[in-house]
């Protein structure tokens, strides 16, 4: 799909899931702050475990590194146990927050109910929402990846129109971790039809960001972001290197 002169600028958010101590997530954002403070040409978002969002916030304050969460809960406050409220989220620095990763629908029984409830509460809290869908290779193998992302896409975003304020972040379950990347041209498909599901939306389908995920890593990422609709990565593995973190966001750098 033509691009034109639309300007998407190009994010890349590491997502470091449940690793790191204490000391070792102040030294992964540290080196990460270090050459990368002067980037401008894209954002970048990290996602460290809960317990360390407030020590990393103070680690990248003055830099052009923003915070995000992994998860948030739908309601505001109240009885449930272990779970963090978007509030709390606002209130320790956070302005992005990662929604429906497939670990999350997996392990602990996210649904697209859930994630719609949680991408409105986002929005209303003003963070910015990373909403995460994705085929399973059963449903890729079945020729399924279409239906099953349309419908996804569809229940995900049920009553929702503030597209301009989201980010979506495609992600094949079975290139999550594994070292197996989608292809250029597959992943491509994909996010070309999730603009066309976004132009059935909105008059502003072609702004919004789409992000890729899956086995991101410095070798594949030049080629990956040559295609014209995907805008930038979510990173899980390679956000804990802070070298292969850098290279990443470097090769990303500079794309339209
Ligand atoms: C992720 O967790 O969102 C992810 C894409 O992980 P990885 O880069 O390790 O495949």
């Amino acid at each position: 799909m033509a691009q034109g002169n639309i300007k998407r600028k190009p994010l890349v958010v590491g997502n470091w899931k449940m690793n790191t101590t204490a000391d070792e997530a102040i030294e992964l954002a540290r080196s990460i702050t270090t050459d990368i403070g002067a980037i401008i040409e894209t954002d970048i978002v990290i996602c460290p475990p809960f317990v360390w969002l407030s020590p990393i916030a103070s680690v990248i304050t003055n830099t052009s590194i923003k915070l995000g969460a992994q998860n948030l809960h739908w309601e505001d406050k109240g009885a449930y146990t272990g779970e963090i409220s978007a509030r709390m989220l606002k209130d320790v620095g956070c302005e992005y927050v990662i929604i429906g990763h497939s670990e999350r629908r997996q392990y602990f029984g996210e649904t697209d109910q859930s994630v719609n409830q949680k991408l409105k509460k986002a929005i209303d809290a003003e963070l910015t929402p990373i909403v995460c869908l994705g085929e399973s290779l059963q449903d890729r193998e079945a020729n399924r990846t279409n239906a099953l992302i349309t419908n996804q896409f569809n229940n995900d975003f049920e009553g929702f129109t503030d597209f301009e304020k989201v980010i979506i972040a495609y992600e094949p379950i079975w290139a999550i971790g594994t070292g197996k990347t989608a292809t250029a041209e597959q992943a491509q498909e994909v996010h070309g039809l999730l603009r066309e599901l976004l132009r059935q939306k909105t008059d502003g389908y072609n702004e919004v960001r789409i992000l890729y995920g899956g086995s991101v890593k410095p070798k594949n990422a030049a080629d990956l972001i040559a295609q014209p609709d995907i805008n930038g990565f979510l990173v899980g593995g390679a956000s804990l290197k802070a070298k292969d973190f850098k290279a990443i966001i470097k090769a990303v750098s500079g794309k339209d």
